[in-house]
């Protein structure tokens, strides 16, 4: 299949670009390089432009032949969306309805979208289910709940064939080390703490210990980002015209801030040191996905269970790139 990958040169679309090619499919990359990097997808098409650019996406759609899209080009921060949700409704819901005009107009009706356990907000059974209530606390969650209902309408209405999946916490990075995580600036947990470890930081400041967990500080469920991609490309083989598939992608297994720490200070043997800082807004407490449903579907299994086999990939990035893609000769 030509898929279109939006946000193909980000973290997750690179990883997921590279394991398109590896079976065989054809990725075509749309992305504006505000946060992806030339260098993660050297050597595919790269068009680089706005999602929002109707004319440059028809011209996509029809020069390329495109069969069906992938979609990870939307913001994906909590703390930022919170303080300028502007910026997410315009990009993750305008934008993205642009694409799906397009897609329309195109012809083309497959769809897998990158959606997040933020649709679930504050949840109340943990392990989180699909049938748990999607009540998002943040602008994030809530543009990503958007685009789901949307896209349920779109599928009873015009025949689309997409999968939602929600993601927990993406992490990791490919094994070989080539590829990872190289967000400017930095926000997400295990990156801040592995820069702490190669010196680039002093510390790090944990948002808090006065949740109601064991240790006090905030539990995330770490998905490796091979895992992620493998799910989507399974999901894309199982698309069925006028219906959706929405699926969890986690390992089912949570970790505490300081848990993810101490993993970190394991892997690299380095001194971690921390700081006590105060609440992020916007931050659950706890966040572990039951992803029996995925197993059952796609027969989807994570291969990296541990927080430590996560941070092992991340951690070998790292310390190939310590500059992140500054540092290999593709520099944009
Ligand atoms: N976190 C932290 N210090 C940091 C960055 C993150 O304590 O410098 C916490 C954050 O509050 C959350 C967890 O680590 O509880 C994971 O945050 P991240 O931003 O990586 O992902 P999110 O859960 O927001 O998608």
């Amino acid at each position: 299949m030509n898929v279109l990958v939006v946000g193909g040169a980000g973290y997750i679309g690179s990883h997921m670009v590279r394991m398109l090619v590896q079976a065989g499919h054809h990725p075509v990359i749309l992305d504006n390089l505000c946060d992806g990097h030339r260098a993660s997808v050297s050597g595919q098409t790269l068009h680089v432009g706005e999602l929002a650019d109707r004319e440059l996406l028809d011209r996509i759609f029809k020069s390329e032949g495109i069969d069906a899209v992938m979609h990870f080009a939307a913001f994906a921060q909590v703390g930022e969306s919170v303080i300028d949700p502007a910026k997410y409704y315009v990009n993750n819901i305008m934008a993205t309805l642009v694409l799906l005009e397009a897609m329309r107009d195109n012809g083309v009706t497959r769809f897998v979208f990158s959606s997040t356990c933020a649709t679930y907000g504050e949840p109340q059974t943990i392990p989180i289910k699909e049938s748990e209530p999607q009540l998002p606390v943040n602008p994030y969650g809530f543009t990503k709940l958007v685009i789901e209902r949307a896209l349920e309408d779109y599928a009873a209405a015009y025949g689309f064939a997409y999968a939602a999946l929600r993601y927990f916490n993406a992490a990791g990075a490919s094994p070989d080390g080539d590829i990872g995580e190289d967000h400017d600036p930095e926000t997400h947990l295990i990156p801040i703490v592995l820069q702490v470890a190669l010196g680039q930081r002093s510390h790090v400041t944990i948002f808090g210990d006065d949740y109601e967990t064991p240790d006090g500080t905030c539990i995330r469920d770490y998905i490796h980002v091979d895992d992620l991609a493998r799910a989507h490309l399974t999901a894309l083989e199982k698309l069925q015209p006028g219906s959706g598939i929405r699926l969890n992608l986690g390992t089912g297994t949570g970790y505490s801030v300081r848990e993810v720490i101490n993993a970190c200070r394991n892997i690299s043997g380095r001194e971690i040191p921390e700081v006590m800082g105060v609440r992020r807004e916007g931050d659950p407490p706890r966040l572990i996905a039951d992803s029996s449903a995925a197993k059952e579907l796609l027969g989807w299994v994570p291969k990296y269970q541990s927080v430590e086999d996560v941070v092992q990939t991340a951690w070998a990035w790292h310390c190939q790139h310590p500059r992140g893609y500054h540092d290999g000769p593709d520099v944009q």
